[in-house]
């Protein structure tokens, strides 16, 4: 078994879509970058590839790279996956945690489990996402930006 931990922040900018695990949040403002800039597939990718000790997202999907810009962040995933089914690993679990003020994101979480469980093709229980919020404080709690962390558990 391997593991691997992923983190990520983004700038929260007005009139940018919140996609966040896959699913499009309403709220006046989002993450801000070259992607659909998901935070939380994107410290999820960072924490599959670290279990792999292959880099990271910015070595394997540089956002200098035109075919990258306004992607899905959930085919990143599907990539960085195949990267561990091709060495002959298995997700066991993952565990997501995204941080920001504001919106709720309460009533969205089950959507995204069962969005990221049919990206990974495996069942829901293997995929926990959870938010909290910053209590007001640093970057995420005066709405700045958001971030998010991942630890992922692969096996062979
Ligand atoms: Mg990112």
């Amino acid at each position: 078994m391997r593991i691997g931990f992923g983190y990520d922040a983004h700038r929260l900018v007005a009139g940018r879509a919140m996609v966040l695990c896959g699913v499009t949040v309403p709220s006046d403002f989002g993450p801000d970058g070259h992607s659909d800039a998901d935070v939380a597939v994107h410290a999820l990718c960072d924490a599959i590839l670290g279990a792999l000790a292959l880099g990271d997202i910015g070595k394997h999907f540089p956002d200098t790279d035109e075919r990258y810009r306004g992607v899905s962040s959930l085919v990143l995933l599907r990539e960085c996956y195949a990267m561990a089914r091709e060495r002959g690993y298995t997700l066991g679990n993952c565990d997501i945690t995204i941080v920001l003020q504001a919106p709720k994101l309460a009533p969205h979480i089950e959507l995204m489990r069962t969005v990221l469980a049919a990206t990974l093709s495996c069942d829901i229980d293997r995929v926990s996402v959870k938010a909290t919020t910053e209590e007001h404080m640093g970057f995420t709690g005066s709405g700045e930006g958001i971030s998010a962390t991942a630890a992922v558990a692969i096996d062979n």
